[in-house]
């Protein structure tokens, strides 16, 4: 199989060919279709994450479709289209596994970190941790559903019944979320990197009440009165940004929430008590548990989410990665194997 594959950190990724990954005891063994990239993805690459295995398949919104099962392995039948995360494996034994927050687990494993995943025409996965994908759904238009999905629909759980929302950042994960929000009856707000038209005008057409930028301006919706950006219910921040975070905490009313929906984000600078004051919740959201997937997975067809894609083939994984980390991506970027899998089929 071909794969792009990672041999240090702050290098691009080298397409390879290697044999193709064989499944082990509980694992299927996917011919893949599709693989989001995701900013994790980035933070792996350019050394934010640190000590992942080496050398690495980095990605893990993998679509795919089973070819093999290993030892023990009937959860699904060949032929079935299913969907690999990033939580790859728990311990099932430690005290956040038996309290059902898996997400927390000790000694999890992640797909794309820790274990090889999807930018590459073959993958193997614990079968205990993949999702059935809903027809319907094109295997490109599926892959962001595994993490800009997933995550972005813990956080806004984490949000509560939050009536106003704002989000702070609008790639992958809250393209997604807004949806969500809306169908729930949330009053959405957008907000971007100053100046990004394109990407406010996208949040209207799917169903934001109003979008602009962080620091307050808005050339395609109407102002909005300080009364209310001071009122926010909660606020979601997507982008890797700490400065963001005392901006968003002075968008949030009393009681209001505030969720770090990243994993990793340039340092928070100090900011005033005040704006914190009043029982205002700061916090982070980390990774995900089977639970979210399930409910998220079933979620999605019935909103229903409709994913903005960018598709690169396989080998121009440094393109999409290069892209992503310049803010030039519309939507989500995933990767196409959709060649591979056509030759893999005539060679029967
Ligand atoms: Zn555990
Ligand atoms: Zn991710």
């Amino acid at each position: 199989m071909r794969a792009m594959v990672l041999h240090g950190q702050r290098e691009p990724l080298r397409l390879e060919e290697r044999p193709d990954p064989r499944p082990g005891p509980g694992q299927v063994q996917l011919g893949v279709h599709a693989c989001g990239v995701c900013r994790t993805d980035l933070h792996v690459v350019d050394g934010d994450l640190h000590e992942p295995k080496l050398p690495l398949v980095p990605g893990h919104q993998i679509v795919g479709t089973v070819e093999g099962r290993g030892e023990g392995a009937g959860r699904f039948a060949v032929g079935q289209r299913v969907g690999v995360p990033w939580l790859g494996w728990t311990d099932g034994e430690c005290r956040y596994c038996r309290s059902g927050r898996e997400n927390l687990c000790e000694r999890a494993r992640f797909t794309g970190y820790q274990l090889d995943g999807g930018y590459a025409e073959t993958a193997v996965a614990d079968e205990r941790y993949c999702f059935p994908i809903p027809d319907g759904y094109p295997d490109l238009q599926a892959a962001p559903l595994l993490c800009a999905g997933l995550i972005g629909y813990r956080s806004l759980r984490l949000c509560g019944d939050a009536a106003t929302l704002g989000l702070f950042g609008f790639g992958a994960s809250a393209h997604i979320v807004c949806q969500v929000a809306v169908h729930q009856g949330r009053e959405v707000h957008a907000l971007t990197r100053p100046g990004d038209r394109e990407t406010q005008r996208f949040a209207l057409e799917l169903g934001a009440a109003w979008a602009g930028d962080t620091e307050g301006g808005s050339e395609v919706s109407d102002p909005v009165e300080a009364r209310v950006r001071a009122g926010l219910e909660a606020a979601i921040i997507f982008a890797p940004a700490g400065e963001l975070v005392p901006v968003a905490l002075g968008a949030v009313a009393p009681g209001g929430t505030v969720v770090c929906a990243g994993i990793h984000m340039s340092d928070i600078p100090s900011f005033p008590y005040e704006i914190l004051w009043g029982e205002r919740t700061l916090r982070s959201v980390a990774n995900l548990t089977r639970a979210d997937g399930e409910e998220f997975i079933a979620l999605a067809p019935r909103v229903p989410v409709r994913t903005e894609v960018a598709e690169y083939p396989l080998e121009r994984a440094n393109q999409a990665l290069d892209d992503l980390r310049a803010g030039r991506v519309h939507g989500a970027a995933v990767l196409s194997m959709a060649n591979a899998q056509a030759e893999r089929k005539a060679d029967g």
